[in-house]
């Protein structure tokens, strides 16, 4: 195995990173691009032995960290946050190439946003205060502890930004990090590796375990000396991690799947909803938040179709790393399958493809409109993680609200209308982490995030992210005297 590979003319180094060294394993595993199926490089492989040195290494390096004053750490997450800046060429040619997600979205969206996410909790962590209250002249006083190591594990859709998402906050916190990103889009993490270690973060502070969740997860998700777990990905493996968790009671966030609605009303302006309707379409649907399910009222269904297969089918589907691209690649092989099952399934049950309904070379699928679906089949009810959009129509509120809450999952939702009573009305119905009124993908770190019903346990997000990642303390202080009056 290398030690290093070039993808796109940028140095990855392809080991470990487990308290400020490179550590390599005995065998490894082969990261290919979405692209074109290409091989990008052999990855190490961990296992058990490399999820308890990097434990280990995050423990050790606990105490220092925690005891670092908040405007160091800030400080050291600002310099992060500067190399990022630095490197977001390098960053995003290189998370376009393994995950096949469009390189302008890169450039001009995701890699500023992951530098954000550390400036965002750094001067957050600087402002973390609750004011003193008292009972019966007793002072209370809250405080935010660091709480210890963290596992943080993360998917492929989004692999740097929804890292840094967990990382930031946990850094801030003043805990240590054991990072466990996707074996389908292992690239971005290692070079993260490297701009903590120059911005100076100390050794062990964050360390990096590649490798395949089912042989190195549980040996991370058990270990008696985690004192948090953060996980963003699918509801199977959020169970076998709670289940790991449960053995040491570690408190764990899960950021999970979605089946999102999206309501257009009869009152709505139809080319915005059609706009939004199309921006489904995004990263070719591997997007936990989209609202794949769209509800439009029966009055205008019509038209609203009409309109969006005239915007969909202008849409350009090819390379990503062209900037006229608007639907890449979908990630794997397997995922290609797995859309593709979806589909014929819901087409043998009697659903009708609009638009697509079929794969195109490579591991492309073409964005898919599917009507005549009924409510309690398989396409309406779970996540296809594709380009594959439903459409279903209502009559009324009453009926919008009952079919965009029948899932399992609660994570978005999307109004659009032109009556705002109305969406206050329907958004306050809707079971969602997440409501958006005539708009889409909006996103404030200061706003809480995350999921209802298995769509998520807990919020991430401004105060939300410190409550999780430290332990709260509440301080009692007598009025006067020490020992002598117990009120
Ligand atoms: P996944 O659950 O297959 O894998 C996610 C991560 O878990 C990977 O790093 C994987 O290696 C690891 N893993 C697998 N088995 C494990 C185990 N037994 N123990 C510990 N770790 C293990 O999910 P995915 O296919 O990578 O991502 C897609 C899913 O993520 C979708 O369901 C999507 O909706 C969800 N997602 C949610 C959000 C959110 O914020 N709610 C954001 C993005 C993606």
């Amino acid at each position: 195995m290398l030690d290093k590979i070039t993808v796109a003319g940028v140095s990855v180094d392809t080991r470990h990173w487990i308290g400020g060294r490179r550590v390599a394993s005995a065998s490894t595993f082969t990261d290919h691009s979405p692209i074109d199926g290409s091989e990008l490089g052999e990855i190490a492989r961990g296992g058990p032995a490399e999820a308890r040195a990097a434990v280990a290494a995050a423990r050790d390096a606990f105490p220092a960290w925690a005891g670092t004053s908040h405007a160091e750490r800030a400080r050291i997450l600002h310099a992060i946050a500067d190399g990022v800046e630095k490197r977001i060429e390098e960053l995003a040619i290189v998370e376009t190439t393994d995950n096949g997600a469009l390189l302008r979205s890169h450039r001009r969206g995701v890699m500023p946003r992951v530098a954000h996410n550390f400036r965002f909790f750094a001067d957050w962590l600087l402002t973390l205060d609750h004011e003193d209250f008292e009972t019966r002249g007793h002072t209370n006083h809250v405080s935010w502890d660091p709480a210890g190591p963290c596992v943080l594990i993360t998917p492929w859709n989004a692999p740097l930004m929804l890292a840094t998402w967990k990382v930031a906050p946990a850094l801030a916190a003043g805990d240590t990090v054991v990072l466990k990103p996707a074996e389908w889009s292992p690239l971005t993490a290692s070079l993260l590796a490297d701009i903590a270690a120059e911005a100076g973060l100390p050794a062990g502070v964050l360390n990096v375990v590649q490798g395949h969740g089912s042989e190195v997860g549980d040996a991370l998700t058990s270990h008696p000396d985690v004192r948090r777990i953060s996980f963003t990905g699918s509801v199977p493996t959020a169970r076998r991690i709670a289940a790991s968790a449960a053995a040491n009671l570690t408190p764990l966030s899960l950021e999970l799947g979605g089946k999102s609605p999206l309501l257009v009303f009869a009152d709505a302006d139809l080319d915005l909803a059609v706009d939004l309707a199309v921006e489904q379409y995004d990263n070719a649907g591997q997007v936990c938040l989209a609202g794949t399910r769209l509800l439009v009222e029966e009055s205008v269904a019509e038209e609203f179709t009409r309109r969006f297969v005239q915007r969909a089918s202008a849409l350009t589907q090819g390379d990503p790393r062209d900037e006229a691209t608007d639907v890449g690649p979908t990630i794997h092989p397997r995922q290609l399958e797995k859309i593709d099952g979806f589909v014929r399934r819901a087409v043998a049950a009697g659903a009708r493809a609009v638009i697509g309904g079929h794969r195109k070379d490579g591991q492309y699928y073409a964005p898919t409109l599917l009507t005549d679906v009924a409510q309690s089949s398989e396409i309406v009810q779970e996540e296809v993680f594709g380009p594959v959009l439903t459409l279903q129509t209502f009559a009324g509120e009453d009926e919008a609200v009952r079919l965009a809450d029948d899932t399992r999952f609660g994570l978005a939702a999307t109004v659009v209308t032109g009556d705002r009573e109305r969406a206050e009305r329907v958004g306050g119905q809707l079971v969602a982490g997440t409501v958006w009124v005539n708009c889409f993908f909006v996103r404030d770190l200061r706003a809480p995030f995350g999921g209802s019903r298995q769509s998520g346990v807990g919020r991430e997000g401004g105060t939300w992210s410190f409550d999780f990642y430290c332990d709260l303390k509440n301080t009692v202080t007598a009025p006067k005297g020490w020992n002598q009056d117990h009120g």
